[in-house]
């Protein structure tokens, strides 16, 4: 269960890169758990420093619903193609200057890639902006805080500020 991809020893050409990794290896983060197992299959193509990995990842998230904050899985089955460049290779006084075909390029030190940030960065982008627990979900109540879907309360949704309320008690007095 070795999140680190070691370069060292790979040859130039295509190679097969196939890891399966737990979840308790990934780090929780505010937007998902990991909570299958990962599967990544790829082929690494190595040309000298530059180093192309096309794959997929298949694993099950859990995120928040949207509306009610209960956990929501998410079965993942993505594919990716990323290119990599050694760290050194780029100088960061050029920064600005990095030519368009070089943009989404990730770079790599002491010739390893950390696979965790690799499934950690995929997962990111797949999660959708908006995620719900179900179609028709109720959400929580903004008064009291109840989940809808589970309990009722008797809280009147259309709560006004009292001092509104007063104020339209007056005018239509
Ligand atoms: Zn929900
Ligand atoms: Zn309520």
């Amino acid at each position: 269960m070795d999140l680190i991809f070691n370069l060292s020893r790979l040859r130039d050409g295509a190679s097969r890169l196939d890891r399966r990794f737990e979840p308790t290896a990934f780090a929780a983060s505010d937007d998902f758990r990991i909570v299958a197992p990962v599967v990544l299959t790829a082929e690494v193509e190595k040309d000298g420093p530059k180093i192309r990995i096309v794959g997929r990842i298949q694993t099950r998230l859990e995120c928040a619903c949207s509306r009610c904050l209960d956990p929501v899985g998410l079965d993942v089955d993505a594919p990716f193609d990323l290119r990599f460049l050694p760290a050194a290779a780029h100088d960061e006084s050029h920064e600005h200057e990095i030519p368009d075909e070089d943009l989404g390029v990730s770079f790599y030190r002491n010739d390893q890639i950390d696979l965790g940030d690799l499934v950690t960065e995929q997962s990111y982008l797949l999660l959708p902006m908006k995620l719900l627990c179900r179609e028709d979900c109720q959400g929580l109540c903004p008064v009291c805080g109840i989940n809808r879907n589970r309990e009722t309360c008797a809280c009147d949704p259309r709560w006004k500020d009292p001092r509104m309320a007063a104020l339209e008690r007056f005018t239509s007095s």
